[in-house]
């Protein structure tokens, strides 16, 4: 945004969202007129998803209507159908330029231009093969469909916003050494967070209750773990003749040194070693430990 416009721009753009109720978080860099905007929007409700549609098309004309841009860092591609508006005339040059370099549209289809050809450029208006902002597949549609208990019990978890502070490369810094010593996401604390998310979503999908099943071992104490050890036997004998999700959970949890760096530096304090405790009770009421069986 041009920083002269920034101001009434501001203004407006509060407006839209307090007449929506939203509470935000709004950062940036005031000097060069950029802006960040974080709406308060749980993409697990289907109502409130509807609120992207409305709030972008409404940002989008405002920051039209300012002279700025809607784009910048993460999450463009997204955006695209706002493309052909903002660039206006400049448009078809992009799908030149597109063209090109990527005549069969592989790398990243429906991002910020399509390829075309003169007789198929796109003047104006807009483009239908670019991505839309309610037209991609959204966390929140995975996240609803975990069940609320289980949403709660791994809230250590669950609530990684995914800003990737823990993809620290300073040796001096303790966020997550297992991070720094593969660079393998699995083994960050992000990485970490989508796995146990896509787990409890699989698990709910299968309709098992992984709290029911945590309360029920400590309930049975050492008699369920007496009791439950030919079916655990079974199930770590025939485990290679399963695809079974948990095992590639329980490899990213193995490399965790449960050092806490995450719990303390993380800023929405996503806890690797709580959820991991958390996995691993399940996980070893249905498999032996590793030990047992190497
Ligand atoms: S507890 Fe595990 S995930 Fe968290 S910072 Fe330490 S090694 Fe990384």
């Amino acid at each position: 945004m041009p920083p002269e416009h920034l101001a009434d721009f501001i203004a407006e753009f509060r407006a839209a969202l307090d007449a929506r109720g939203l509470s935000y978080g709004m950062f940036g860099h005031v000097d060069a007129g950029v802006l960040h905007v974080r709406p308060a929007i749980d993409m697990k409700d289907p109502e409130q998803e509807k609120l992207i549609r409305a709030v972008s098309d409404e940002v989008a004309a405002l920051t039209q209507k300012y002279g700025g841009l809607l784009w910048g860092e993460h999450g463009k591609g997204v955006r695209s159908e706002y493309a052909p508006t903002f660039f206006g005339e400049l448009y078809p040059s992009l799908q030149r330029v597109k063209a090109a370099f990527d005549p069969y549209n592989q790398l990243n289809p429906g991002k910020i231009a399509t390829p075309a050809e003169e007789d198929q450029l796109i003047a104006k208006d807009s483009d239908p093969d670019l991505l839309t902002v309610d037209g991609v597949p959204m966390r929140g549609q995975f996240d609803r469909t975990i069940d609320e208990r289980a949403w709660q019990a791994y809230d250590a978890a669950v609530y990684c916003n995914g800003n990737g502070t823990c993809y620290n490369y300073d040796v001096d810094d303790p966020m997550c050494p297992s991070w720094k010593a593969t660079w393998d996401r699995r083994h960050s604390p992000k990485g970490r967070a989508s796995l146990i998310r896509e787990w409890l979503r699989l698990q709910s999908q299968a309709g098992i209750d992984v709290v029911e099943e945590s309360r029920k071992k400590k309930a049975e104490g050492g008699w369920g773990f007496i009791k439950s050890f030919p079916r655990r036997v079974v199930n770590t004998l025939s485990r290679k003749q399963h695809h079974d999700y948990s095992h590639e959970v329980y490899d990213a949890m193995a490399g965790c040194l449960a050092c806490k760096s995450c719990a303390g530096q993380c800023p929405v304090k996503v806890n690797v070693p709580q959820f991991r405790s958390q996995f691993l009770e399940v996980y070893h009421g249905r498999y032996l430990r590793r030990c047992a069986t190497t």
